[in-house]
């Protein structure tokens, strides 16, 4: 067993952190309140390489392991929590597209993906099936050397500001999980039109709904192959499970360090706030519940470089790692007492992002589904 992370790893947290501090925190609340997309930004994570972890430099990335991707995850939360979409939304469709496209379309989106110039979102989720994928509605039919998309998606990140959406959709109607395909669809393409959400939080992702109206692609922007795309593309989300995890723990702990701060200058009763052990207990608790997670995070992407499998330990991770960390921002506002409950500070904001997480990419209850089937057996799968 090594716990270390290399002396690489270890210099890519700190210029990180760094990045995090002085360029990506100072204007976290200013996406948030202006609800505009930091193209700007996007291109400059870009060249610090944190958009191409984990396309291959063939394609224009750095072919990054998954523990170096999740160190991205988290630091970059720590500034700001939206500009760690731009590791783990990218991370996920690196691993989709370099696995499953045609060569055109890895030629032509995977090296402007990684340079941080190109967005694509992945578009699963629609208006009737969310947990229960399997029951999408959204169909392509083969029309010669083209296949013809119709429906809607729902919910989903970058919507109003993609160049390109991933869209699962079905290519056999009655045949469930076996049935689905997916596709990459230009957002030019004629018949593609978006509208956009009013959000809680993570509201300079521009989430929103994508309608597809007889929209036509050719073959070869088929993503893996017809009618396995459930099977194939799938396991991507193991990989973006846990880098959620570690987003959501990066903005947690982010928000713990601020506030041992606090709690050792304000002072009550003629003593530091930290002198108490209801101010000093919930803030240990937390933290020590959040190293833990932290730890167990780091272990399933170390299984997942090293090929061993790891979807239960990513459930476990995507249900317990948001949870935590929303708790734990709660309790810091508590903490930090009337001036916590402003906006002039952080934490209300990062509560509020940290939420979208806990039902994004999955909720508890489907990570638990997961976790059962893997574990207690596939017999005992909860319904
Ligand atoms: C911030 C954010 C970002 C997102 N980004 C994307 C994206 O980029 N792409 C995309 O495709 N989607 C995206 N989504 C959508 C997300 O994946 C879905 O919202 C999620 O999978 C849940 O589906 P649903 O909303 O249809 O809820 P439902 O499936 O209707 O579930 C509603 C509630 O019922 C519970 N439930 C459902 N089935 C069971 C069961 N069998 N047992 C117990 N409880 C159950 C759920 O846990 C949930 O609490 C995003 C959502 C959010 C909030």
């Amino acid at each position: 067993m090594d716990f270390t992370f290399s002396e690489e790893q270890a210099q890519w947290r700190e210029v990180l952190r760094d990045f995090a501090r002085h360029e990506l925190a100072p204007k976290y609340a200013h996406w948030d309140r202006t609800g505009a997309f930091p193209r700007d930004l996007w291109r400059a994570m870009g060249r610090l390489g944190l958009t191409g972890l984990r396309v291959s430099p063939s394609y224009g990335g750095s072919g990054a392991d998954c523990l170096t991707t999740g160190i991205a995850a988290e630091e970059i939360a720590r500034g700001d929590f939206n500009a760690a979409y731009a590791v783990v939304l990218n991370a996920l469709l690196a691993e989709v597209l370099e696995a499953h496209a045609s060569e055109v379309v890895k030629r032509e989106w995977l090296a402007p993906m990684a340079a941080g110039e190109r967005l694509i979102a992945i578009a699963i989720t629609e208006p009737g099936a969310g947990s229960d994928v399997a029951q999408i509605a959204a169909r392509a039919e083969r029309d010669g050397d083209r296949y013809v998309l119709t429906g809607e998606k729902s919910g989903i990140s970058l919507a109003s500001v993609a160049d390109a959406f991933v869209v699962f959709a079905k290519t056999q109607m009655d045949a469930g999980a076996r049935g689905v395909s997916a596709f990459l669809v230009p957002r030019e393409a004629p018949g593609v039109s978006v509208h956009r959400y009013e959000d809680l939080g993570n509201v300079a992702i521009g989430r929103g709904s994508v309608f597809f109206e007889r929209v036509e692609v050719p073959v070869d922007h088929r993503i893996g192959e017809e009618n396995r795309a459930f099977y194939q593309l799938m396991r991507g989300f193991d990989l973006s499970r846990v880098l959620i995890c570690l987003q959501c723990l990066g903005a947690a702990m982010q928000s713990l360090d601020e506030t041992a701060d606090h709690v050792r200058r304000r002072r009550a009763f003629g003593r530091p706030l930290a002198q108490f052990q209801g101010v000093a207990f919930p803030l240990v608790e937390y933290h020590t519940q959040i190293e833990m997670i932290r730890w167990f995070s780091y272990r399933a992407l170390w299984l997942r470089d090293r090929g061993l499998p790891h979807t239960k330990e990513a459930s476990m991770c995507k249900w317990l790692g948001p949870q935590v960390a929303a708790q734990a921002i709660h309790e810091c506002i508590l903490l930090h007492g009337h001036y916590g409950y402003t906006k002039d500070l952080p934490l209300e904001q990062r509560l509020r992002d940290v939420i979208g997480l806990e039902i994004g990419d999955g909720t508890a209850q489907t990570q638990k589904i997961v976790i059962a089937r893997e574990w207690l057996g596939k017999a005992y799968k909860p319904c």
